[in-house]
């Protein structure tokens, strides 16, 4: 996961929201927020990472699957 407000990568995770969805604490700008649906922002950071440090690498940082990555490059 990247911070929506910062893009770091230094996250804790926050005990969950109401409605079950894993609440986030950003270590860098301080703010909290919840996971949702990657952003076209989100895509092209995650591309951006891949290219590099590497594809397995970024999917780790991001906790995404490696196909995600490779769906969004197809595109
Ligand atoms: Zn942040």
């Amino acid at each position: 996961m990247l911070c929506p407000y910062c893009s770091s990568f230094e996250l804790i995770l926050n005990g969950k929201h109401r409605n079950q969805k894993q609440k986030y604490f950003c270590k860098n700008c301080k703010k909290q927020f919840i996971q949702r649906k990657y952003s076209e922002e989100f895509k092209a950071q995650a591309l951006a990472l891949a290219n590099r440090l590497g594809t397995q690498k970024a999917c780790e940082i991001l906790e995404i699957h490696a196909n995600t990555i490779y769906n969004w490059r197809k595109k």
